[in-house]
């Protein structure tokens, strides 16, 4: 897994190669990057996202000339249950085309950091089609640049490539040090991910073994753990609000309508879930009081104005809430496939503007780049609606669970009475093409 430190990922690609250990269990740190030559076979526990991870985990078996098996076993989520139930997405479609945005600011930085190092940037000159002077200034704050004889030269000890991530935006890293013997570190986690999985009392994994996080030191990012055995994993349970800051673009779908734009999101975690290993019952909670997040990113929404939920008086207020928090899981799910990311690379929210006064229940559902900045996922999504709601409808439609499951819109105990059929219904009603 990712969290490994680079010397025990070496040893193991080692021992591989030199056919010491005959099979390895991986998450996707083997899938990219070196050649662990001579495999055979690939057993992928679950389908991997995209269809080009898919594509390339299969690829690690295979010598020249011999054949190889990849066998995929799918999970109960709800990509899985997709790929599973329409195999010809896979098999029909060229690898997803994969979304960055270049300019966001602060892959942008650290690009022109990267840049610095290996040329003075002289005055006026561009980086792609940004003006670089503003983004020097920033860099000779922070005393990484000195400007001087009409350039700016890179001045910092450091080798900026190693503090820039291919796989996340922010290169802000939490350490897990186990304290069950003597202290020791056993893993790096990005931001994000510590904010969900090393929370006090979160149950981690590492080599296989169970830690339980003893003390979450945010300021001095690192978390302590302590080698547990148990019987469950725990889950974040998090609250977040979007709040608009500039709309791009809108659509009508129906009576309701389609955008996106850029948002305000504030995200906090204050609590978990204990979920019992294997038959994920829900088997306990805690309370946390986790520092808030807030961050800019691009968003795409649809919103519901009270003349379209009024298409449905039987269903009650609670029944229409819960209908919109299915569709928001099932939007997630095609959305991550169409956008070839992570379902965890997207955000849902669900406006509560009841609070505000309103003379309505017109909430708006936001899928939100759960980057800073964005990365470019919300624009596609947006000029894509049509393939976004034909393939949640299909999702919907083709489970076989008759109200609610992980593969759908999330299990009827989450959602609630009457979601899956409400979300289905809502589908049908945005997809409707007016005149
Ligand atoms: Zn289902």
């Amino acid at each position: 897994r990712g969290g490994y430190l680079p010397r025990e990922r070496r040893e193991i690609e080692r021992m591989l190669r030199s056919g010491d250990i005959r099979a390895v269990v991986a998450t996707n740190a083997l899938e990219l990057g070196i050649d662990i030559g001579s495999l055979d076979a690939v057993v992928m526990a679950g389908y991997p996202g995209t269809v080009a991870s898919l594509w390339q985990r299969a690829g690690r078996a295979g010598r020249r000339q011999t054949s190889s098996l990849a066998v995929l076993v799918a999970s109960s989520a709800p990509l899985d249950q997709y790929i599973v139930e329409h195999p010809e997405y896979f098999f029909g479609q060229s690898p997803e085309q994969a979304f960055i945005n270049p300019d966001n600011a602060e892959i942008l930085v650290n690009h022109l950091k990267c840049a610095a190092f290996e040329l003075p940037v002289r005055d006026g000159e561009k980086f792609g089609p940004h003006e670089t002077a503003v983004l020097c200034e920033f860099l000779s704050e922070l005393g990484l640049v000195h400007h001087s004889a009409g350039a700016w030269h890179y001045t910092s000890d450091t080798y900026p490539a190693d503090a820039v991530s291919l796989r996340a935006v922010t290169s802000d890293n939490f350490i897990v040090i186990d304290n069950t013997n003597e202290p020791r570190v056993i893993a790096e986690v990005s931001f994000p991910m510590a904010l969900t999985a090393l929370h006090e009392k979160a149950i981690s994994l590492h080599e296989a073994r169970q830690f339980q996080v003893e003390r979450f030191d945010y300021d001095a990012r690192k978390a302590y753990v302590r080698q547990v055995e148990c019987d469950y994993f725990t889950d974040a349970i998090d609250y977040t609000q979007v709040k608009v800051l500039e709309e791009f673009d809108l659509r009508p779908l129906a009576d309701a309508s389609a955008h996106h734009g850029e948002v305000r999101v504030n995200r906090q975690v204050v609590g978990f879930k204990k979920v019992k290993l294997y038959t994920m019952e829900n088997i306990g909670s805690g309370q946390l009081s986790m520092p808030e997040q807030e961050m800019h990113t691009t968003s795409f929404w649809l919103h519901f104005p009270a003349p379209f939920l009024e298409r449905f008086p039987d269903l009650s207020p609670t029944e229409r809430q819960n209908g919109l928090s299915g569709l928001g899981t099932a939007l997630r799910t095609i959305a991550a496939l169409l956008l070839m990311c992570d379902p965890r690379d997207l955000g849902v929210a669900m406006t509560e503007d009841l609070a505000a006064g309103l003379p309505a229940f017109e909430p708006n559902l936001y899928l939100f780049d759960a980057y800073p900045g964005g990365i470019g996922q919300s624009a596609p999504l947006f000029a894509g609606v049509e393939r976004l709601l034909a393939g949640a409808a299909d999702l919907i439609a083709a489970c076989p669970c008759d109200s609610g499951c992980p593969s759908c819109v999330g299990p009827v105990g989450e959602i609630g009475e009457r979601g899956k059929e409400a979300a289905g219904r809502f589908l049908a009603a945005l997809q409707v093409k007016e005149g």
